[in-house]
């Protein structure tokens, strides 16, 4: 199975395989044991973080790798491949976030420790009456002296029950209805009193990375920390940073389309039934016929989507679209792999099964795919 091709130099090319190794040799072994316990130990982070797989597009200057989006491109294709999902993608994410809009002495503060995995990130937009409708979030931060004072709940947050670093979105002014009340705030939360993360959640896939609920209870936050500096921009700050998220998405998406072909492929090629491996039947060679033929569409458009991101010329539509066609993509031929493995492929000890289950929610998170479809519908 060919990988990304767009621009990979012989730069991208190395990095692939520095990243290969490492999540093969680290990361894969730990997998079953991360499920049970709904995340890695802290020292994987550390291990991720020494071996430069975090923060890969931030600038060296912070702590980053100094690369691009086909960097981290690489490093979430090598992740989704495997099937590895321990929160990376939030955690550069946040990053994003504190790159973006954080003072110069928060991102040297802040940016470091998370490109060494010592530092967790989450964002925690979403409360439980919510989450498309980010305008009608109830979290508030009231202003109190050189504090916010923060009251609410969030809940499905990426990476909650280890982050130190929350970008949380609250109202700041409840008397503006709508986005304009709403701003980011970070939230260092080693020791915060009033701050709680609850305990993960029961999910279908995605076992690895932890999703919780958070709770503030007067939890005090320096003013500093409104991020961008001014009250009332943080749902267009959202706006501005999800089609990054949104493109990580797609990255992953693929990624798992491409896998599931190829593992599929040579399982139906071993496995025998009417005396002659499955791969025989016409049925099974059109259904993976079907699925390459997607996959191989939807490489092109990706490869060209990071093409334009890295040269900071695509559209959010565009972005729209690969987060929404290459999503449903991804689970339409896992669905079609899955029923080519028979009942094995329901057997949680195989691949498919888990890829089935981990691809579920990539059509409903970072913006549901009706949403995306929104978004493309409002620039026609
Ligand atoms: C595993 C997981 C991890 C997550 N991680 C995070 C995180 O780290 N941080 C965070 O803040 N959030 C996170 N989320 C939350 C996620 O972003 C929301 O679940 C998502 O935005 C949908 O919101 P909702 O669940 O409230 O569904 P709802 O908004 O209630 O939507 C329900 C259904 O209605 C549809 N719908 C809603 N509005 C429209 C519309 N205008 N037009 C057409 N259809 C519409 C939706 O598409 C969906 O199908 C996570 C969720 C999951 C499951």
């Amino acid at each position: 199975m060919e990988r990304l091709q767009i621009s990979e130099d012989e730069d991208l090319r190395m990095f692939r395989r520095t990243v290969a190794q490492f999540v093969e040799k680290e990361l894969v072994p730990h997998q079953a044991r991360w499920r049970a316990q709904h995340g890695p130990e802290l020292e994987a982070w550390r291990k991720a973080g020494s071996a430069g797989l975090l923060l890969v597009d931030v600038p060296e200057e912070y702590g980053g790798g100094g690369g691009s989006f086909a960097h981290e491109a690489v490093v979430l294709d090598e992740l989704a491949r495997n099937g590895v999902y321990f929160g990376t993608q939030v955690h550069t994410t946040v990053a994003h976030y504190i790159l973006a809009l954080a003072s110069d002495e928060q991102k040297h503060r802040w940016l470091p420790p998370m490109a060494r995995g010592e530092l967790l990130g989450a964002i925690a937009m979403t409360e439980p009456h919510a989450g498309s409708d980010l305008q009608a979030i109830k979290t508030s931060a009231r202003r109190e002296g050189d504090h916010y004072v923060i009251n609410g709940s969030k809940t499905f947050i990426t990476n909650g029950a280890h982050a130190g670093l929350v970008v949380v979105a609250a109202k700041t002014n409840a008397k503006v209805i709508g986005m304009r009340g709403i701003s980011l705030i970070a939230l260092e939360t080693a020791g915060l009193p009033g701050y709680r993360a609850g305990r993960p959640l029961e999910k279908l896939g995605m076992q690895g990375q932890s999703t919780v609920e958070m709770f503030f209870d007067e939890v005090r936050v320096p003013a500093a920390n409104l991020l961008g500096g001014v009250e009332g921009r943080g749902f267009a700050q959202m706006m501005e940073q999800l089609p990054y998220e949104r493109l990580q998405i797609a990255v992953g998406a693929l990624a798992v389309a491409e896998q599931a072909v190829a593992l599929t492929t040579q399982y139906v090629k071993e496995r025998h039934a009417f005396g002659k491996p499955l791969f025989d039947l016409q049925n099974t060679r059109f259904k993976l016929a079907e699925c390459k033929t997607a996959a191989q569409v939807g490489r092109v458009f990706l490869d060209d989507c990071i093409e334009r991101f890295v040269a900071g010329r695509l559209d959010e539509p565009s972005i729209a679209m690969a987060k929404y066609w290459l999503t449903e993509t991804q689970c339409r031929i896992v669905d079609e792999c899955l029923q080519l493995h028979g009942g094995y492929g329901y057997m949680t000890e195989y691949p498919i099964a888990r890829m089935w289950a981990d691809s579920r929610v990539q059509r409903i998170y970072a913006g549901s795919n009706e949403i995306m479809k929104e978004l493309i519908a409002w620039s026609l």
